[in-house]
């Protein structure tokens, strides 16, 4: 048996329960009633570990500005997984060799200039240019949740295209939003645990693009910025559930970010990988949720 098989039959398991709707495109799957009440359930279990913070909450379509996502750096590290919004802006002539093209089955995306927005690569990003200015003493604290897209075809329920991220973004100096990102390293493994599912948490990389790519994510490793959670859900690989991340001021110098003491601010977040975990679940206590233990169903739904 090889590594991918139980990614595979899990796979496999989801799309006869009709859990997943899979589309022609790998990796955009539908979702049914059952999958959305568990992500609901997992939700309002992240919403409740931040019960009593001082937290703002935003939530962002699945589109951002291409003004923002320039200034994000994003380009410069991921430019193979990101996504751009593309129409069509012509006249009628123009619409007419649009049209020629696609019926005589020639590549027709070059009638389409790119419009002003970009799909979210992390649903933390349009965040930033919100907070420009001084930040209240104390930093701030953001709950975002949304969809993220990522270029990343594949036949892995743990790899989607398009999946949904929950982050809680500290903007604060830098030890605020290192110790924030450390806090929530723990909370989110305390979720986890209390839906049956164990991690570790393992210092990580980003997947950055290219040679210049290759020493960025040795520079992230060696200062300790990312770390992930871990679990080892069936016979494949670890999937990382949840990821902590310490930007430093990579989102605070370009969108004008500064502390009450006038410094450049910083800033941390703790995503929880929303799809993954529920899937997790699925692969840890099986597909059909009525048969969960009584704790994890008592956390989803009370
Ligand atoms: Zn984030």
């Amino acid at each position: 048996m090889t590594a991918g098989d139980g990614r595979a039959r899990l796979r496999a398991a989801l799309v006869e329960a009709g859990l997943l709707v899979p589309t022609s495109a790998a990796g955009v799957d539908g979702r049914s009633a059952s999958y959305e009440a568990v992500v609901a359930g997992l939700e309002d279990v992240i919403l409740r570990a931040g019960a009593g913070l001082p937290v703002a909450s935003v939530r962002f379509p699945p589109v951002m500005p291409r003004t923002v996502f320039e200034k994000s750096g994003y380009l410069e590290s991921f430019p193979d997984l990101m996504g751009s919004v593309h129409s069509f802006g012509g006249d009628e002539a123009a619409h007419a060799d649009l049209l020629a093209a696609v019926e005589s089955g020639a590549p027709w995306a070059d009638h389409l200039p790119p419009t002003d927005v970009v799909l979210c690569p992390a649903v933390c990003h349009p965040l930033y240019p919100t907070c420009a200015g001084t930040l209240p003493e104390g930093g701030r604290l953001v709950e975002v949740s949304g969809w993220c897209f990522r270029h990343e075809p594949s036949t892995d329920p743990f790899r989607m295209q398009s999946f949904r991220q929950h982050d809680y973004v500290a903007l604060d100096g830098p030890e605020g939003a290192r110790r924030h990102r450390d806090r929530w390293a723990q909370r989110g493994a305390d979720v986890l645990a209390g839906l049956g599912l164990e991690v570790e948490t393992e210092v990580a990389n980003d997947p950055f693009f290219g040679r210049a790519g290759r020493i960025l994510a040795a520079s992230q490793r060696d200062q300790v910025l990312k770390l992930e959670l871990v679990a080892h859900v069936d016979d494949g690989p670890p999937v990382a559930l949840c990821s902590a991340n310490c930007h430093l001021d990579h989102f605070a110098l370009p969108f004008g970010i500064t502390t009450a003491d006038g410094e450049v601010a910083h800033t941390a977040c703790f995503g929880f990988g929303v799809d993954r975990i529920t899937l997790a679940l699925f692969a840890r206590h099986g597909i059909r949720t009525d048969r969960w233990p009584a704790p994890v169903r008592a956390a989803l739904w009370p």
